[in-house]
């Protein structure tokens, strides 16, 4: 028995994970798989689009809609969770401030404002000109695409992580941790790029949180690491992080099985059920803390008559019809995306000792807005502190 369970290893269940057990109670984290930091750039965005860009994410929240998560929340106690994830994580891994967006290039050129950086990303925030330098050996890292939608030039380095002729960002970030090789790749880098630009490099200056700013010294020019396509390693840095905090303050953790059900008592929640090999295994705690994502973690699904619903618990959805709910044209918005469960004041639902965070909550379409981690982080730490405050 738990103080608490937390189901999802996302950035929303990372979050109300560690801040339970930073509060002392007993926590049991169970996901079937990796959350979304995987999957991110590795910053944290609090709101980027409403509909136009953003360019102070907290003073927007307050013009936002009723039923967005954020409106319950409320602009001050969003600043506060985000500012809690930076300071927590600390000022190797995140910087910034949720009242001030970044403008940071994509791995296409695309300029995307964010809340939250990495350090190793922030020389490109309003640089003067820039210079891609991308690696032969790296998929994934389209330098002169990059360059061309930037106009500014490219240069390519040869210098594989190991034998294979296109290995993965994580395998280079895994390199660079050895130190004769991060030599040889800032010489490359130093060689090949022009003067007086901020050089662009896909990210994979290491996979532990310093490291980037050994090659920096060893380059002698600013640089900064543009995030590409999943694993994104920025991402696995938060993550990793997290999850060692986590666990050095005494949260156990089981990935890797999924739960499937759940057994209740009147009003409340007594256990999780969770698949295990050959059987099944009862999870029960006091409080349940429910991060398992939405549509694209399959936590929400729509069967074949575009029924959707919430398998788990049962949880009442905003919307149930999904043929209604897309329209004809890709990139308009499409009300599919702001389906979930709406939750009280302390983000409850259904049970009262249910606490949902993250993407489950209903009335935002995350990747439009560019919301999505400050959604899953302000939600996951209400969650916290409602179970905290004893408001079950
Ligand atoms: C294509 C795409 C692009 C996006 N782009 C952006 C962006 O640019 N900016 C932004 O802010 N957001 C973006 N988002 C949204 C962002 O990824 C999510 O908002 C964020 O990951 C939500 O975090 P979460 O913790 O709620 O859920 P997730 O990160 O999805 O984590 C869910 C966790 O729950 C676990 N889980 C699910 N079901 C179960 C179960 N039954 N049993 C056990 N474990 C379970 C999963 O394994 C996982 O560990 C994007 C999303 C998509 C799909």
């Amino acid at each position: 028995m738990s103080d608490v369970v937390v189901i999802g290893l996302g950035p929303a269940g990372l979050s109300a994970a560690l801040k339970l057990v930073e509060s002392g109670r007993s926590v049991l984290l169970a996901a079937k798989g990796e959350g979304g930091f995987q999957l991110s750039q590795g910053t944290v965005d609090v709101l980027g689009y409403s509909p136009g860009r953003v360019a102070n994410p907290l003073a927007a929240i307050g013009e936002l809609p009723a039923g967005h998560p954020y409106a319950s929340i409320g602009a001050e106690k969003v600043r506060d969770a985000v500012a809690w994830l930076r300071d927590t994580l600390g000022e190797e891994l995140l910087v910034g401030d949720p009242a001030q967006n970044y403008v940071l290039p994509t791995a296409v050129g695309a300029m995307r404002p964010t809340a939250l950086a990495q350090p190793s990303m922030v020389a490109a925030h309003q640089a003067a000109s820039y210079a891609v330098v991308g690696v032969r050996q790296l998929k994934d890292f389209p330098a002169e695409l990059l360059a061309g939608n930037l106009g500014c030039r490219a240069a390519w380095i040869d210098l594989p992580a190991r034998r294979e002729v296109d290995s993965s960002g994580h395998m280079f970030a895994r390199a660079i941790e050895d130190p004769a090789y991060a030599k040889r790749f800032a010489a490359a880098v130093a060689a090949a790029a022009p003067d007086g630009a901020v050089l662009l490099l896909p990210a994979i200056l290491g996979v532990k949180p310093g490291t980037w700013r050994r090659v920096a010294d060893q380059v002698g020019r600013p640089i900064a690491e543009v995030p590409m396509q999943p694993p994104s390693v920025p991402g696995i840095r938060l993550h990793d992080a997290l999850l060692a905090k986590f666990k050095a303050a005494g949260g156990r953790v089981i990935i890797g099985s999924r739960v499937v059900g759940c057994k209740t008592n009147g009003g409340r929640v007594a256990s999780v059920t969770l698949a295990v090999a050959g059987g099944t295994r009862d999870l029960r705690a006091t409080d349940f803390v429910f991060a398992p994502g939405g549509f694209a973690s399959g936590a929400i699904t729509v069967d074949s008559r575009g029924k959707i619903s919430e398998p788990l618990f049962g949880l009442p959805l905003t919307q149930t019809d999904a043929n209604t709910l897309i329209g004809p044209d890709y990139w308009a918005p499409h009300p599919l995306f702001e389906v979930g469960v709406e939750t009280d004041a302390a983000g409850r639902a259904k049970y009262e000792n249910l606490y949902l965070a993250g993407d489950i909550i209903a009335g935002a379409e995350r990747w439009r807005e560019k919301s999505g981690e400050g959604i899953a982080v302000a939600t996951a730490v209400r969650a916290a502190e409602s179970i905290m405050g004893g408001r079950a």
